[in-house]
Protein backbone atom coordinates (compact mmCIF):
# COMPACT_ATOMS: atom_id res chain seq x y z
CA UNK A 1 0.00 0.00 0.00
CA UNK A 2 1.29 3.40 -1.08
CA UNK A 3 1.08 6.90 1.42
CA UNK A 4 3.85 9.28 1.56
CA UNK A 5 7.06 8.68 3.56
CA UNK A 6 8.06 11.62 5.91
CA UNK A 7 10.74 10.40 7.93
CA UNK A 8 13.29 8.34 6.55
CA UNK A 9 13.44 4.25 7.54
CA UNK A 10 12.67 0.66 7.38
CA UNK A 11 10.94 -1.08 10.11
CA UNK A 12 9.59 -4.92 10.14
CA UNK A 13 7.38 -5.83 12.85
CA UNK A 14 3.74 -6.21 14.30
CA UNK A 15 0.86 -3.64 13.41
CA UNK A 16 -0.99 -1.95 16.21
CA UNK A 17 -3.49 0.12 15.48
CA UNK A 18 -3.92 2.85 17.96
CA UNK A 19 -6.98 3.42 19.33
CA UNK A 20 -7.63 6.01 21.95
CA UNK A 21 -7.85 3.65 24.67
CA UNK A 22 -7.26 4.05 28.53
CA UNK A 23 -6.55 1.94 30.89
CA UNK A 24 -7.38 1.97 34.58
CA UNK A 25 -4.12 0.28 35.54
CA UNK A 26 -4.24 -0.49 39.02
CA UNK A 27 -7.52 1.59 40.64
CA UNK A 28 -8.49 -0.42 43.43
CA UNK A 29 -10.53 1.39 46.34
CA UNK A 30 -14.50 1.46 45.69
CA UNK A 31 -16.98 3.84 47.31
CA UNK A 32 -19.81 1.15 47.84
CA UNK A 33 -22.27 0.33 44.54
CA UNK A 34 -24.66 3.41 45.10
CA UNK A 35 -21.82 5.64 45.17
CA UNK A 36 -19.93 4.28 42.53
CA UNK A 37 -23.28 4.34 40.12
CA UNK A 38 -23.82 7.88 41.20
CA UNK A 39 -20.19 8.65 40.20
CA UNK A 40 -20.40 6.91 36.65
CA UNK A 41 -23.63 8.63 36.09
CA UNK A 42 -21.92 12.05 36.72
CA UNK A 43 -19.28 11.26 34.82
CA UNK A 44 -21.63 10.19 32.04
CA UNK A 45 -23.24 13.52 32.36
CA UNK A 46 -20.29 15.35 31.82
CA UNK A 47 -19.04 13.64 28.81
CA UNK A 48 -22.50 14.31 27.18
CA UNK A 49 -22.31 17.46 28.16
CA UNK A 50 -18.73 17.95 26.57
CA UNK A 51 -20.13 15.96 23.24
CA UNK A 52 -23.18 18.54 23.16
CA UNK A 53 -20.48 20.89 22.96
CA UNK A 54 -18.36 19.43 20.57
CA UNK A 55 -21.58 18.72 18.35
CA UNK A 56 -22.42 22.57 18.46
CA UNK A 57 -19.34 23.50 17.06
CA UNK A 58 -18.73 21.13 14.17
CA UNK A 59 -22.51 22.24 13.10
CA UNK A 60 -21.36 26.16 13.41
CA UNK A 61 -18.35 25.20 10.97
CA UNK A 62 -21.11 23.23 8.92
CA UNK A 63 -19.07 19.46 9.03
CA UNK A 64 -21.46 17.43 9.26
CA UNK A 65 -19.20 14.29 8.90
CA UNK A 66 -18.85 15.21 12.90
CA UNK A 67 -21.87 16.15 13.57
CA UNK A 68 -23.50 12.87 12.91
CA UNK A 69 -20.36 10.79 14.14
CA UNK A 70 -20.78 13.28 18.18
CA UNK A 71 -24.66 12.42 17.31
CA UNK A 72 -23.58 8.87 17.81
CA UNK A 73 -21.63 9.15 20.26
CA UNK A 74 -24.38 10.95 22.08
CA UNK A 75 -26.89 8.55 21.23
CA UNK A 76 -24.45 5.71 22.93
CA UNK A 77 -24.04 7.54 25.85
CA UNK A 78 -27.92 7.46 26.67
CA UNK A 79 -27.97 3.97 25.72
CA UNK A 80 -30.41 1.74 28.39
CA UNK A 81 -28.33 -1.25 27.86
CA UNK A 82 -25.17 0.32 27.77
CA UNK A 83 -25.84 2.20 31.13
CA UNK A 84 -27.06 -0.78 32.62
CA UNK A 85 -24.32 -3.32 31.45
CA UNK A 86 -22.31 -0.56 33.38
CA UNK A 87 -24.03 -0.10 36.69
CA UNK A 88 -24.48 -3.97 36.97
CA UNK A 89 -20.88 -4.81 37.12
CA UNK A 90 -20.72 -2.28 39.78
CA UNK A 91 -23.70 -3.35 41.77
CA UNK A 92 -22.75 -7.50 41.22
CA UNK A 93 -18.83 -8.02 41.47
CA UNK A 94 -18.25 -4.94 43.27
CA UNK A 95 -16.48 -2.78 41.35
CA UNK A 96 -14.94 0.74 41.30
CA UNK A 97 -16.43 2.76 38.58
CA UNK A 98 -13.59 3.13 36.32
CA UNK A 99 -12.98 -0.68 36.29
CA UNK A 100 -16.50 -1.53 35.59
CA UNK A 101 -16.66 0.96 32.46
CA UNK A 102 -13.39 -0.44 31.07
CA UNK A 103 -14.49 -3.48 31.48
CA UNK A 104 -17.89 -2.97 29.81
CA UNK A 105 -16.28 -1.33 27.25
CA UNK A 106 -13.68 -4.11 26.36
CA UNK A 107 -16.75 -6.81 26.07
CA UNK A 108 -19.18 -4.75 24.16
CA UNK A 109 -16.16 -3.41 21.49
CA UNK A 110 -15.04 -7.46 21.47
CA UNK A 111 -18.22 -8.46 20.71
CA UNK A 112 -18.80 -5.84 18.12
CA UNK A 113 -16.07 -5.94 16.50
CA UNK A 114 -15.82 -9.61 15.91
CA UNK A 115 -19.36 -8.90 14.01
CA UNK A 116 -19.70 -9.27 10.16
CA UNK A 117 -22.14 -6.07 10.38
CA UNK A 118 -20.19 -2.78 9.08
CA UNK A 119 -22.93 -1.08 11.20
CA UNK A 120 -22.00 -3.19 14.57
CA UNK A 121 -18.56 -2.67 13.83
CA UNK A 122 -18.94 0.80 13.77
CA UNK A 123 -21.07 0.88 16.87
CA UNK A 124 -17.92 -0.69 18.98
CA UNK A 125 -16.42 3.06 17.72
CA UNK A 126 -18.51 4.41 18.97
CA UNK A 127 -18.41 2.56 22.39
CA UNK A 128 -15.12 2.71 22.99
CA UNK A 129 -14.95 6.41 22.57
CA UNK A 130 -17.77 7.35 24.93
CA UNK A 131 -16.43 4.69 27.35
CA UNK A 132 -12.42 6.43 27.21
CA UNK A 133 -13.99 10.05 27.35
CA UNK A 134 -16.08 8.62 30.78
CA UNK A 135 -12.93 7.05 32.04
CA UNK A 136 -10.78 10.01 31.68
CA UNK A 137 -13.54 12.35 33.61
CA UNK A 138 -13.46 9.48 36.04
CA UNK A 139 -9.76 9.97 36.36
CA UNK A 140 -9.23 13.21 36.56
CA UNK A 141 -7.41 12.97 33.04
CA UNK A 142 -7.85 15.66 30.42
CA UNK A 143 -5.85 14.10 27.49
CA UNK A 144 -5.73 10.76 25.94
CA UNK A 145 -3.53 8.55 27.16
CA UNK A 146 -1.73 6.71 24.38
CA UNK A 147 -1.62 2.81 25.38
CA UNK A 148 0.53 0.77 23.58
CA UNK A 149 1.23 -2.80 23.97
CA UNK A 150 4.56 -4.57 25.71
CA UNK A 151 7.21 -5.27 22.76
CA UNK A 152 7.81 -2.99 19.95
CA UNK A 153 4.88 -2.24 17.09
CA UNK A 154 4.54 -0.24 13.85
CA UNK A 155 1.59 1.74 14.84
CA UNK A 156 -1.24 2.57 12.90
CA UNK A 157 -3.62 5.37 13.88
CA UNK A 158 -5.94 8.16 11.72
CA UNK A 159 -4.27 10.68 12.98
CA UNK A 160 -2.15 11.77 15.55
CA UNK A 161 -2.38 14.85 17.52
CA UNK A 162 1.46 16.77 18.30
CA UNK A 163 0.67 15.77 22.05
CA UNK A 164 -0.64 12.51 20.97
CA UNK A 165 2.62 11.74 19.66
CA UNK A 166 4.44 12.81 22.07
CA UNK A 167 2.86 10.89 24.44
CA UNK A 168 4.41 7.69 23.15
CA UNK A 169 6.77 5.84 24.49
CA UNK A 170 9.13 6.07 21.96
CA UNK A 171 10.96 2.73 22.77
CA UNK A 172 7.99 1.01 21.57
CA UNK A 173 7.26 1.90 18.16
CA UNK A 174 8.83 0.94 15.13
CA UNK A 175 7.42 2.94 13.10
CA UNK A 176 4.10 5.16 12.41
CA UNK A 177 1.49 4.85 9.47
CA UNK A 178 -1.44 7.42 9.73
CA UNK A 179 -4.24 7.65 7.46
CA UNK A 180 -4.15 11.85 7.19
CA UNK A 181 -0.94 14.40 7.70
CA UNK A 182 1.76 15.30 5.15
CA UNK A 183 5.20 15.96 5.41
CA UNK A 184 5.17 19.19 6.69
CA UNK A 185 2.51 18.84 9.55
CA UNK A 186 3.60 19.03 12.97
CA UNK A 187 3.76 14.91 13.80
CA UNK A 188 5.79 14.36 10.79
CA UNK A 189 7.63 16.88 11.93
CA UNK A 190 7.91 15.17 15.99
CA UNK A 191 8.24 11.75 13.64
CA UNK A 192 11.70 12.83 12.37
CA UNK A 193 13.11 14.67 15.51
CA UNK A 194 12.34 11.51 17.01
CA UNK A 195 13.94 9.13 14.44
CA UNK A 196 10.96 7.13 13.42
CA UNK A 197 10.20 5.82 10.65
CA UNK A 198 7.14 7.11 9.34
CA UNK A 199 4.18 7.48 6.55
CA UNK A 200 1.20 9.49 6.07
CA UNK A 201 -1.70 9.63 3.91
CA UNK A 202 -1.79 5.42 3.53
CA UNK A 203 -5.36 4.64 3.90
CA UNK A 204 -4.86 1.00 5.64
CA UNK A 205 -7.88 -1.53 6.47
CA UNK A 206 -8.99 -1.45 9.69
CA UNK A 207 -8.72 -5.19 9.93
CA UNK A 208 -4.50 -5.41 9.99
CA UNK A 209 -3.92 -5.59 13.94
CA UNK A 210 -1.48 -7.73 14.69
CA UNK A 211 -0.34 -8.60 11.17
CA UNK A 212 3.42 -8.52 10.58
CA UNK A 213 4.37 -5.64 8.47
CA UNK A 214 7.16 -4.27 6.63
CA UNK A 215 7.17 -0.38 6.12
CA UNK A 216 9.51 1.72 3.85
CA UNK A 217 9.83 4.93 5.20
CA UNK A 218 12.33 5.94 1.86
CA UNK A 219 9.29 4.79 -0.65
CA UNK A 220 6.35 5.53 1.68
CA UNK A 221 5.27 1.66 0.86
CA UNK A 222 3.69 -0.51 3.41
CA UNK A 223 3.58 -4.03 2.93
CA UNK A 224 1.34 -6.00 5.29
CA UNK A 225 1.61 -10.07 5.41
CA UNK A 226 4.95 -9.96 3.45
CA UNK A 227 6.50 -12.89 1.61
CA UNK A 228 9.79 -14.78 3.24
CA UNK A 229 11.74 -12.85 0.07
CA UNK A 230 10.36 -9.77 0.85
CA UNK A 231 11.63 -9.94 4.23
CA UNK A 232 14.45 -11.48 3.15
CA UNK A 233 15.12 -8.49 1.00
CA UNK A 234 14.37 -5.80 3.74
CA UNK A 235 16.08 -7.30 6.24
CA UNK A 236 18.99 -7.00 3.96
CA UNK A 237 18.62 -3.55 2.94
CA UNK A 238 18.09 -2.37 6.98
CA UNK A 239 21.63 -4.15 7.59
CA UNK A 240 22.39 -1.93 4.72
CA UNK A 241 21.63 1.27 6.17
CA UNK A 242 22.87 0.11 9.43
CA UNK A 243 26.03 0.17 7.70
CA UNK A 244 25.43 3.47 5.77
CA UNK A 245 25.06 5.17 9.47
CA UNK A 246 28.31 3.15 10.62
CA UNK A 247 29.55 5.59 7.87
CA UNK A 248 27.68 8.92 9.32
CA UNK A 249 28.65 7.94 12.59
CA UNK A 250 32.42 8.81 12.00
CA UNK A 251 31.36 12.02 10.72
CA UNK A 252 30.17 13.34 13.80
CA UNK A 253 33.77 14.53 15.07
CA UNK A 254 34.63 16.09 11.52
CA UNK A 255 34.02 20.06 10.87
CA UNK A 256 30.71 20.74 9.09
CA UNK A 257 32.82 22.34 6.14
CA UNK A 258 32.32 22.87 2.21
CA UNK A 259 35.11 21.54 -0.20
CA UNK A 260 35.84 25.05 -0.99
CA UNK A 261 36.46 25.83 3.20
CA UNK A 262 33.33 27.83 4.36
CA UNK A 263 32.30 26.47 7.68
CA UNK A 264 28.25 26.11 7.88
CA UNK A 265 26.68 26.17 11.41
CA UNK A 266 24.97 22.86 11.97
CA UNK A 267 22.02 23.26 14.50
CA UNK A 268 19.56 21.00 15.67
CA UNK A 269 15.89 21.21 16.10
CA UNK A 270 14.55 19.84 18.99
CA UNK A 271 11.22 19.96 21.34
CA UNK A 272 12.27 17.86 24.19
CA UNK A 273 15.36 17.57 26.58
CA UNK A 274 15.78 14.14 25.35
CA UNK A 275 15.98 15.76 21.83
CA UNK A 276 18.92 18.05 23.10
CA UNK A 277 20.82 14.49 24.27
CA UNK A 278 20.56 13.48 21.01
CA UNK A 279 21.49 16.14 19.20
CA UNK A 280 24.74 16.15 21.20
CA UNK A 281 25.33 13.04 20.29
CA UNK A 282 25.47 13.79 17.25
CA UNK A 283 27.92 16.65 17.22
CA UNK A 284 25.28 19.15 16.79
CA UNK A 285 26.87 23.25 17.29
CA UNK A 286 24.10 24.45 18.98
CA UNK A 287 20.57 24.00 19.06
CA UNK A 288 18.51 26.24 16.36
CA UNK A 289 15.62 25.88 17.17
CA UNK A 290 14.05 24.97 20.47
CA UNK A 291 10.02 24.51 19.72
CA UNK A 292 9.28 25.49 23.36
CA UNK A 293 4.96 25.22 23.02
CA UNK A 294 6.09 21.26 23.28
CA UNK A 295 6.23 22.01 27.06
CA UNK A 296 2.81 23.61 27.01
CA UNK A 297 1.18 20.94 25.17
CA UNK A 298 -0.56 18.00 27.02
CA UNK A 299 -1.18 19.22 30.36
CA UNK A 300 -4.09 21.25 31.83
CA UNK A 301 -2.04 24.34 32.79
CA UNK A 302 0.77 26.88 31.55
CA UNK A 303 4.13 25.93 32.54
CA UNK A 304 5.23 28.32 35.41
CA UNK A 305 8.42 30.13 35.33
CA UNK A 306 10.32 28.35 37.57
CA UNK A 307 9.50 24.52 35.87
CA UNK A 308 10.41 26.75 32.52
CA UNK A 309 13.84 27.72 33.91
CA UNK A 310 14.64 24.65 35.60
CA UNK A 311 13.86 23.01 32.03
CA UNK A 312 16.27 25.93 30.56
CA UNK A 313 19.02 25.57 32.63
CA UNK A 314 19.13 21.77 31.95
CA UNK A 315 19.35 22.11 28.44
CA UNK A 316 21.71 24.46 28.98
CA UNK A 317 24.12 22.56 31.07
CA UNK A 318 23.47 19.64 28.57
CA UNK A 319 24.45 22.09 25.90
CA UNK A 320 27.72 22.70 27.58
CA UNK A 321 28.58 26.16 26.29
CA UNK A 322 26.77 25.53 22.77
CA UNK A 323 23.98 28.19 22.08
CA UNK A 324 20.47 27.31 22.92
CA UNK A 325 18.11 29.28 20.36
CA UNK A 326 14.47 29.00 22.22
CA UNK A 327 11.80 30.19 19.76
CA UNK A 328 9.00 31.73 22.19
CA UNK A 329 5.80 29.57 22.12
CA UNK A 330 4.71 28.59 18.45
CA UNK A 331 0.94 27.92 20.18
CA UNK A 332 -2.38 27.98 18.25
CA UNK A 333 -3.55 26.08 15.32
CA UNK A 334 -2.80 22.52 15.51
CA UNK A 335 -0.88 23.23 18.35
CA UNK A 336 -3.04 24.20 21.78
CA UNK A 337 -5.09 22.86 24.87
CA UNK A 338 -8.52 23.21 26.18
CA UNK A 339 -6.79 25.36 29.14
CA UNK A 340 -5.74 27.99 26.31
CA UNK A 341 -9.06 28.87 26.26
CA UNK A 342 -8.95 29.39 22.19
CA UNK A 343 -11.60 30.34 20.74
CA UNK A 344 -13.01 28.87 17.73
CA UNK A 345 -11.56 30.40 14.44
CA UNK A 346 -12.04 29.25 10.72
CA UNK A 347 -8.87 29.29 9.96
CA UNK A 348 -6.55 28.44 12.88
CA UNK A 349 -3.23 28.48 10.51
CA UNK A 350 -3.61 32.26 9.64
CA UNK A 351 -5.49 32.99 13.19
CA UNK A 352 -4.56 33.29 16.65
CA UNK A 353 -0.99 31.98 16.65
CA UNK A 354 2.53 31.87 18.05
CA UNK A 355 4.02 36.02 18.41
CA UNK A 356 0.67 36.65 18.02
CA UNK A 357 -1.28 35.09 20.81
CA UNK A 358 1.54 35.90 23.22
CA UNK A 359 1.36 39.88 22.73
CA UNK A 360 -2.57 38.67 23.30
CA UNK A 361 -1.11 37.31 26.35
CA UNK A 362 1.55 39.36 28.00
CA UNK A 363 1.11 37.59 31.32
CA UNK A 364 2.20 33.93 29.50
CA UNK A 365 4.66 35.50 27.41
CA UNK A 366 6.35 37.23 29.91
CA UNK A 367 6.51 34.22 32.09
CA UNK A 368 8.34 32.52 29.48
CA UNK A 369 10.61 35.17 28.81
CA UNK A 370 11.71 35.40 32.41
CA UNK A 371 12.69 32.11 32.30
CA UNK A 372 14.52 32.01 29.15
CA UNK A 373 16.88 35.11 30.32
CA UNK A 374 17.27 33.36 33.94
CA UNK A 375 18.38 30.77 32.57
CA UNK A 376 20.80 32.22 29.93
CA UNK A 377 23.05 33.18 33.45
CA UNK A 378 24.16 29.47 32.32
CA UNK A 379 25.58 29.69 29.18
CA UNK A 380 24.25 31.25 25.45
CA UNK A 381 20.61 31.50 25.37
CA UNK A 382 18.86 33.12 22.10
CA UNK A 383 15.31 33.96 21.95
CA UNK A 384 13.85 33.31 18.38
CA UNK A 385 10.26 35.29 17.42
CA UNK A 386 8.11 33.08 15.20
CA UNK A 387 5.58 34.65 12.68
CA UNK A 388 6.55 37.91 12.49
CA UNK A 389 4.58 40.09 10.04
CA UNK A 390 5.57 43.52 10.81
CA UNK A 391 8.54 45.68 12.53
CA UNK A 392 6.03 47.16 14.86
CA UNK A 393 5.46 43.89 16.19
CA UNK A 394 9.02 43.11 16.92
CA UNK A 395 8.99 46.22 18.75
CA UNK A 396 6.12 45.05 21.03
CA UNK A 397 8.08 42.11 21.60
CA UNK A 398 11.12 44.73 23.07
CA UNK A 399 8.75 46.84 24.62
CA UNK A 400 6.98 42.73 27.14
CA UNK A 401 11.12 42.48 27.13
CA UNK A 402 11.53 45.36 28.75
CA UNK A 403 9.11 45.00 31.12
CA UNK A 404 9.93 41.12 32.36
CA UNK A 405 13.40 42.59 32.89
CA UNK A 406 12.29 45.40 35.51
CA UNK A 407 10.34 42.40 37.34
CA UNK A 408 13.25 40.64 37.38
CA UNK A 409 15.25 43.41 38.63
CA UNK A 410 12.35 44.24 41.31
CA UNK A 411 12.45 40.18 42.20
CA UNK A 412 16.05 40.24 42.62
CA UNK A 413 16.74 37.53 40.36
CA UNK A 414 19.55 37.24 38.12
CA UNK A 415 19.01 37.18 34.32
CA UNK A 416 21.10 37.98 31.57
CA UNK A 417 20.02 40.08 28.30
CA UNK A 418 19.66 37.58 25.16
CA UNK A 419 20.30 38.27 21.69
CA UNK A 420 16.62 38.33 19.09
CA UNK A 421 16.25 36.68 16.30
CA UNK A 422 13.30 36.87 13.84
CA UNK A 423 12.01 33.80 12.58
CA UNK A 424 11.39 34.80 8.62
CA UNK A 425 8.29 32.52 7.79
CA UNK A 426 5.61 34.84 6.56
CA UNK A 427 6.21 36.42 3.15
CA UNK A 428 5.48 39.76 4.25
CA UNK A 429 8.34 39.47 6.74
CA UNK A 430 10.49 38.58 3.75
CA UNK A 431 9.45 40.99 1.45
CA UNK A 432 10.14 43.39 4.63
CA UNK A 433 13.37 41.86 5.30
CA UNK A 434 15.31 45.01 4.87
CA UNK A 435 13.84 46.79 7.40
CA UNK A 436 13.63 43.86 10.05
CA UNK A 437 17.09 42.82 9.72
CA UNK A 438 18.10 46.43 11.30
CA UNK A 439 15.59 45.23 14.31
CA UNK A 440 16.94 42.10 15.32
CA UNK A 441 20.35 40.44 16.04
CA UNK A 442 19.56 37.59 13.62
CA UNK A 443 17.14 35.34 10.92
CA UNK A 444 16.06 31.82 10.88
CA UNK A 445 13.96 31.68 7.81
CA UNK A 446 11.28 28.81 8.47
CA UNK A 447 10.17 27.50 5.48
CA UNK A 448 7.37 25.24 6.42
CA UNK A 449 5.33 27.96 7.00
CA UNK A 450 7.10 30.47 4.58
CA UNK A 451 6.24 28.01 1.78
CA UNK A 452 2.61 27.39 3.42
CA UNK A 453 1.41 31.04 3.47
CA UNK A 454 3.84 31.98 -0.14
CA UNK A 455 1.56 29.85 -1.68
CA UNK A 456 -1.24 29.73 0.21
CA UNK A 457 -1.65 25.81 0.45
CA UNK A 458 -2.12 24.37 4.14
CA UNK A 459 0.64 22.47 5.15
CA UNK A 460 -1.51 19.93 6.45
CA UNK A 461 -3.67 19.16 3.48
CA UNK A 462 -2.66 16.13 1.95
CA UNK A 463 -4.57 16.70 -0.35
CA UNK A 464 -2.85 20.02 -1.49
CA UNK A 465 0.63 18.35 -0.72
CA UNK A 466 1.36 17.44 -5.00
CA UNK A 467 1.43 22.04 -5.24
CA UNK A 468 3.31 22.36 -2.10
CA UNK A 469 6.49 22.77 -3.73
CA UNK A 470 8.89 23.73 -1.30
CA UNK A 471 11.53 24.55 -4.31
CA UNK A 472 9.12 27.36 -5.89
CA UNK A 473 10.62 29.64 -8.07
CA UNK A 474 8.65 32.50 -5.52
CA UNK A 475 10.70 30.95 -2.36
CA UNK A 476 14.09 30.74 -4.24
CA UNK A 477 13.35 34.29 -4.38
CA UNK A 478 12.30 35.42 -0.80
CA UNK A 479 15.17 33.49 0.32
CA UNK A 480 17.61 34.99 -1.99
CA UNK A 481 16.05 38.62 -0.73
CA UNK A 482 16.47 37.27 2.79
CA UNK A 483 19.78 36.45 2.45
CA UNK A 484 21.07 39.45 0.99
CA UNK A 485 19.00 41.94 3.44
CA UNK A 486 20.44 40.00 6.12
CA UNK A 487 24.46 40.04 5.22
CA UNK A 488 24.03 43.84 4.40
CA UNK A 489 22.81 44.62 7.84
CA UNK A 490 25.72 42.06 9.18
CA UNK A 491 23.35 39.63 10.02
CA UNK A 492 23.89 36.26 9.84
CA UNK A 493 21.01 33.68 8.60
CA UNK A 494 20.30 30.41 9.73
CA UNK A 495 17.37 27.84 7.68
CA UNK A 496 15.33 25.88 10.31
CA UNK A 497 12.34 24.54 8.03
CA UNK A 498 12.55 21.12 6.88
CA UNK A 499 14.22 22.22 3.67
CA UNK A 500 17.30 22.71 5.62
CA UNK A 501 17.55 18.87 5.67
CA UNK A 502 16.99 18.22 2.59
CA UNK A 503 20.26 16.70 1.05
CA UNK A 504 19.55 17.63 -2.71
CA UNK A 505 19.69 20.92 -2.15
CA UNK A 506 22.09 21.77 0.29
CA UNK A 507 24.49 22.98 -2.08
CA UNK A 508 22.00 25.85 -4.00
CA UNK A 509 21.28 26.66 0.07
CA UNK A 510 24.89 27.66 0.73
CA UNK A 511 25.60 28.75 -2.49
CA UNK A 512 22.68 31.39 -1.78
CA UNK A 513 24.71 32.54 1.39
CA UNK A 514 23.10 30.39 3.79
CA UNK A 515 25.67 30.52 7.17
CA UNK A 516 23.61 27.91 9.45
CA UNK A 517 21.56 25.23 8.74
CA UNK A 518 19.14 24.01 11.41
CA UNK A 519 17.47 20.24 10.61
CA UNK A 520 16.00 17.66 13.68
CA UNK A 521 18.96 15.53 15.24
CA UNK A 522 18.36 12.33 13.17
CA UNK A 523 19.26 14.71 9.78
CA UNK A 524 22.44 16.26 11.31
CA UNK A 525 24.99 13.72 10.06
CA UNK A 526 23.57 13.76 6.47
CA UNK A 527 23.47 17.18 6.28
CA UNK A 528 27.05 17.07 7.40
CA UNK A 529 28.12 14.62 4.70
CA UNK A 530 25.98 17.09 2.24
CA UNK A 531 27.70 20.21 3.32
CA UNK A 532 31.15 18.39 2.76
CA UNK A 533 30.78 17.13 -0.58
CA UNK A 534 29.25 20.79 -1.57
CA UNK A 535 31.37 23.97 -3.03
CA UNK A 536 30.38 27.31 -3.05
CA UNK A 537 31.93 28.62 -5.79
CA UNK A 538 31.38 26.43 -8.92
C1 LIG B 1 8.86 26.53 9.90
O1 LIG B 1 7.73 27.02 9.80
O2 LIG B 1 9.62 26.30 8.93
C2 LIG B 1 9.37 26.15 11.23
C3 LIG B 1 10.62 25.75 11.39
O3 LIG B 1 8.51 26.21 12.30
P1 LIG B 1 7.34 25.12 12.59
O4 LIG B 1 7.55 23.97 11.63
O5 LIG B 1 7.48 24.71 14.01
O6 LIG B 1 6.10 25.90 12.31
MG1 LIG C 1 6.74 27.82 11.56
Amino acid sequence: MQGKAVSEGIAIGVLTVYRKHIRTGSITGHLGSVDEISRFNSARAEAVKQLEQLRDTATKEGNNVNVALLNSYLVMAQDPAYVEAVEKRIRENPLPAEVAVEKTRDSICRLFSSMDDEYMRARAEDISDISDRVLRILMGQNHPVVSVPDGKVILLADDLTPSETMQLDKDSILAFVTRRGSNLSHTAILARSMNIPAIVALDYPSDCDGKMAIVDAYSGTLIIDPTEAELDSYRKRKEELELREKTLAALKSEECMTLDGKHIGLMANVGSIEDIKKAVEYGCEGIGLFRSELFYLDRDDYPSEEEQFKAYVEAVHMLDGKELIVRTIDIGADKQEPYMQFKHEDNPAMGMRAVRYCLGHKNVFSTQLKAIMRAAVYGPVSILIPMLISIEEVWQVRSVIAEAKTELDREGKEYRECRLGAMIETPAAAVISDLMAKEVDFFSIGTNDLTQYTLAVDRQNTALEFICDYHHQAILRLLNTIISNAHDNGKKVCVCGELAADTTFTGDLLRMGVDELSVAPGSLLKVKQAVRGSRIKV
